[in-house]
């Protein structure tokens, strides 16, 4: 096959956060699928960059006191220990502010524009008028127009799922100033998607079976139908799509428009064409020539929340400036972890993937075990902490690692290293490794990984059984059968290599350490139809890979400890210990009238009290509220008394209950003792439960 010429990025994230798991599941598809095709001798230019403009950057900014420049940078800088640690081999990556992506941005507009796909609207949005700036949905809230739910945004309601627009909240506020937001008009830019001629393209570059797996193209197909609008409306085909956005906005200014910024989603996938840009600068290689190559594919791989803008957006733009339109655009789905809850771009949760390296985790297991699910389809997949342990440890170690380190010792001790022929028997062996080789590739190409790690180690068990049935360990100690140990092992290295070559995309630091150790030049799929031949040295084997051990994924799981927070003392004393239902229930309370009340002679804190308990006779209690109430104060009001409270012998009589009060725990601190008093209705006698 020619060699191809491809140009192939990520999803850019958006730089206010660190990656999460769901990042690094794409960057390893994609990075797994740049290195199955340089394998094939292709050349691939593979970048990312960091999605630096928008309003949440500039208002996370300045709450961190920061230059919007500044923040992203910060952000940026911690990107290289995730790729570096997962193996993730970026050409270039850039950010979205760059001067590149400032001057193509404005050059596909400039060329949209000449086209004809640009048009001025004016329209009513919500300003803040504290903060002097237009809002932007997710920072609008309010009560949610159909469920009636408290504090939601302006684009969707998080409890009942409505899509509406934030005009229709009830109630709204900024979620910036709290201010009410006010309705101001303001001239946007549009980009003409309903354009017949957009329309046409859009219509056969989704639907042409090419550019979109199936299932995408059937999702947007939806798109171009008849839909109801919010007012009640319908409308057909595609909506002009607002480009623009009101200073203040960390973005690229409009050219002639000053005050008037490209919204984010314009120009962050330009930002793809800027780190390629950038890269070839670097490189002192020609941008435009590079472009111009008819034989250029150009592939993108993103999560399916972002379909539209790479389906309909992305290539409109291209298409209608002038460019070379995407030649795919490789949609996965979303990943959970342990049956948990999705990753999406702004919710990280779940699986840490610094902490996982972090606990000297293999990245290669990660890698293997994530390609082992991944099919190629949009679909969602799952991180199982327990399916993982046994894929792994079954897959790698006890099927591919294992054939290594059962022949490699032998060859080493007993032949100074030195192979020997393929056995006889082994040579249907490699045959049939061999045959596979097309289709594990064409696996890869279609990123049906899953596909290519299933093939892959039922062709490691051919070479296990090729093992059992040949024993070497029994020929060790056979007389006069050193040449049938030797080809035996040495069929077990031939047949290593090529199962390293197979696996070498998602196992990169496997296979570096493979080479070194059969000492030889990095493996190409090419490779797969030669033999390391009799008379080959081969090194030391060195174990090429730990087991998951339990104990790892249980760290990787366990929660954060609670951070230690002073703790909080309602009333000047922590809340008593935990009791049961049944322990309250031993306290009898009961509603008491004050029939009569005196103060007690040679006592100043303490009032005699006479309480009717509706037991037809009355009860003498004492209590140290003196300080608090003159007895007339009391006298005729309702109260509540501990009536099962075990009579106590005072110096100044007999004590037949207790009267509940309230106090803080630090008298002098806080001086004042309170009784309580039922609400009316209450009578003497009623238990309280
Ligand atoms: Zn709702």
């Amino acid at each position: 096959m020619s060699q191809r010429k491809l140009f192939v990025t990520t999803a850019l994230p958006y730089a206010n956060g660190h990656f999460h798991i769901g990042h690094i599941m794409e960057y390893i598809q994609a990075d797994t699928w740049v290195r199955a095709q340089r394998m094939q001798g292709h050349q691939v230019n593979f970048v990312g960059a960091d999605d630096a403009h928008g309003a949440p950057i500039m208002i996370a900014a300045e709450k961190a006191g920061k230059t919007p420049q500044q923040f992203v940078a910060d952000i940026a800088a911690g990107r290289q220990q995730y790729l570096e640690g997962f193996h993730i081999a970026f050409d270039n990556w850039s950010n979205t502010d760059s001067p590149e992506n400032h001057e193509l941005s404005k050059q596909i507009y400039l060329d949209l524009k000449a086209a004809g796909f640009i048009e001025t609207r004016t329209i009513e949005q919500f300003f803040d008028p504290e903060k002097n700036m237009f809002l932007p949905d997710r920072f609008i809230k309010g009560e949610c127009p159909r469920c009636h739910a408290k504090d939601q945004y302006g684009d969707n309601c998080e409890s009942c799922g409505a899509v509406y627009a934030p005009t229709e909240l009830i109630q709204p506020f900024s979620a910036l100033s709290g201010a009410k937001p006010v309705l101001k008009t303001s001239e946007h830019f549009f980009f003409k998607l309903s354009d017949p001629r957009a329309v046409a393209f859009l219509t056969e570059w989704t639907q042409n079976g090419q550019h979109v797996q199936p299932e995408v193209a059937a999702k947007i197909k939806e798109w171009f139908g008849t839909r109801t609008n919010p007012d009640g409306s319908t409308s057909t085909g595609l909506d002009d799509w607002d480009i623009s956005r009101d200073a203040p906005y960390f973005g690229i200014e409009i050219p002639d428009a000053p005050g008037k910024y490209f919204y984010v989603w314009l120009d962050a996938p330009v930002g793809y064409l800027a780190s390629l840009k950038n890269l070839l600068n670097q490189r002192g290689e020609d941008y435009d020539a590079y472009m111009a190559d008819p034989a250029l594919e150009q592939y993108h791989f993103i999560g399916k929340d972002i379909i539209t803008f790479h389906t309909l957006f992305w290539p409109a733009m291209l298409k209608f400036s002038g460019r070379k339109t995407p030649t795919k655009i490789c949609v996965h789905g979303f990943m959970t972890v342990n049956n948990g809850e999705k990753m999406s771009k702004s919710r990280g949760t779940g699986l840490d993937p610094l902490k996982y390296l972090a606990l000297k985790m293999n990245p290669e297991w990660l890698r293997y075990y994530l390609g082992a699910k991944l099919n190629g389809k949009n679909e969602d997949i799952d991180f199982n902490a327990e399916d993982f342990m046994l894929r792994v440890n079954a897959d790698l170690i006890g099927k591919y690692v294992n054939i290594a380190s059962r022949a490699a010792g032998f060859i080493a001790k007993r032949f100074a290293g030195k192979l020997g022929a393929v056995a006889e028997d082994g040579q249907a062996l490699l045959a049939a490794l061999r045959t596979q080789k097309d289709t594990i590739v064409a696996a890869y190409e279609a990123r049906d990984t899953a596909r290519a790690a299933r093939d892959i180690m039922l062709l490691c068990d051919k070479v296990n059984s090729y093992v059992d049935a040949n024993k070497p360990w029994e020929l060790a100690k056979q007389e006069g059968m050193d040449a049938r140990l030797q080809d035996v092992c040495s069929t077990c290295i031939e047949a290593f290599r090529l199962l390293t070559i197979y696996l070498k995309p998602m196992l990169p630091a496997v296979a570096e350490q493979v080479e070194a150790f059969l000492k030889v030049q990095p493996l190409q799929f090419a490779d797969a139809e030669l033999l390391l031949g009799p008379g080959h040295a081969i090194g030391q084997y060195q174990h090429l890979m730990q087991r998951v051990v339990i104990e790892q994924l249980e760290a990787l799981f366990e929660p954060p400890a609670a951070p230690v927070v002073e703790a909080v003392k309602p009333g000047g004393e922590e809340i008593a210990p935990t009791i049961t239902i049944d322990d309250f229930a031993k306290i009898d309370l009961r509603i008491a009238k004050i029939v009569a009340c005196q103060a007690v002679e040679g006592s100043t804190k303490l009032l005699q009290l006479t309480l009717d308990v509706g037991e037809g006779k009355t009860r003498n209690v004492f209590s140290g509220i003196a300080s608090m109430y003159q007895p007339e104060q009391l006298v005729g009001k309702l109260t509540v008394v501990v009536a099962n409270l075990a009579p106590r012998k005072m110096k100044f009589g007999l004590s037949e209950g207790m009267v509940l009060a309230a106090s803080h725990a630090d008298e002098k601190a806080q001086p004042g003792i309170y009784i309580l008093e039922p609400f009316p209705g209450a009578q003497p006698g009623m238990r309280i439960h």
